[in-house]
């Protein structure tokens, strides 16, 4: 037993662990959710587990020479990618390195195991550039994408992956808030679908005296450009929480646009996340709408 091995205290980890030792862990997982710190550390169980030379059960027995190396870092089977938390920040050039390395087989262990930190801030084209060598990757390699949020993510990947979502999950929220949250976030959707200055203020202004439905709310406002991203690329899926409001804002946006929003409300929720002043927040908001809807 070693400080790297599973909480099977928690849920999540449990059940990892138990895939792990089935044998029957998917080829590319997506980690969401959770701190970055948070993500990364469960990751790097992951991959050492993947490599440990124990028994599929044992792993990570933390005492063999791979599970020393991963827990130092320095496992030449785990490369690791990891950039900038920022949009667009893992470049196209980035995913054809890690397609080139997947070809190349292990050095030490039975399999090779990337983990690419901050994958949520792949664009389009970085997406599309990685779904070649997740839908026929070697049988050596494994992919463990971490991201704050898997909405940013098309729905290609998403059906080539299995997600987990570390920490909190959304739906764990009271019921009403939610509500309120998905109310707000969709009158703020179909505001910028009109594209429409006043609209967007006058539909930002229910978050004035309430900084935690705007914090609950921004997720759900992320959630309806993603379900309106898919609507662009005619691949929704099915969900109709959000009616048609998607659809009128994949008519409305561009590709460009719909993704400038996605990620703006990332870069808000770090905000919300780092505590930061109510009132710029707010501005933030509106000025990203308005700025994307104008494109
Ligand atoms: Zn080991």
């Amino acid at each position: 037993m070693s400080t790297a091995d599973f909480n099977l205290n928690n849920p999540l980890e449990a059940t990892l662990k138990a895939m792990l030792a089935s044998g029957r862990f998917p080829h590319a997982v997506i980690l969401e959710g959770g701190s970055a710190p948070e993500r990364l550390t469960l990751a790097k169980k992951l991959a050492a587990s993947l490599v440990c030379s124990a028994g599929k059960a044992e792993a990570p027995c933390g005492v063999c020479s791979h599970c020393k190396k991963a827990a130092a870092d320095s496992h030449p089977d785990i490369p690791f990618y990891t950039v900038e938390d920022k949009p667009r920040a893992f470049k196209v050039e980035y995913v054809r390195d890690i397609r080139n390395n997947a070809y190349i087989i292990p050095n030490e262990a039975d399999k090779k195991v990337f983990i690419l930190e901050n994958a949520h801030t792949m664009g389009v084209e970085g997406q599309n550039a990685i779904l070649k060598i997740l839908e026929e990757p070697p049988s050596y390699v494994n992919f463990i994408l971490l991201c704050s949020s898997k909405s940013v993510f098309l729905p290609t990947i998403l059906s080539r992956a299995t997600v987990f979502t570390v920490g909190e999950a959304k739906a764990e929220l009271d019921d009403e808030i939610r509500a309120a949250a998905v109310q707000a976030a969709l009158n703020v959707a179909k505001a910028a679908a009109a594209t429409d200055d006043f609209e967007i203020v006058k539909a930002a202004a229910v978050f004035e005296k309430d900084a935690k439905l705007l914090k609950v709310a921004l997720p759900v406002i992320q959630e309806v450009f993603a379900a309106a991203m898919r609507e662009k690329y005619n691949a929704p899926d099915g969900g109709d929480e959000f009616g048609t409001i998607p659809g009128e804002l994949a008519l409305k946006l561009s590709r460009r646009a719909l993704t400038d929003l996605v990620d703006a409300c990332d870069r808000l929720m770090a905000s919300v996340r780092m505590n930061a002043n109510h009132n710029l927040m707010l501005t933030a908001l509106c000025t990203t709408l308005r700025k994307a809807v104008s494109k």
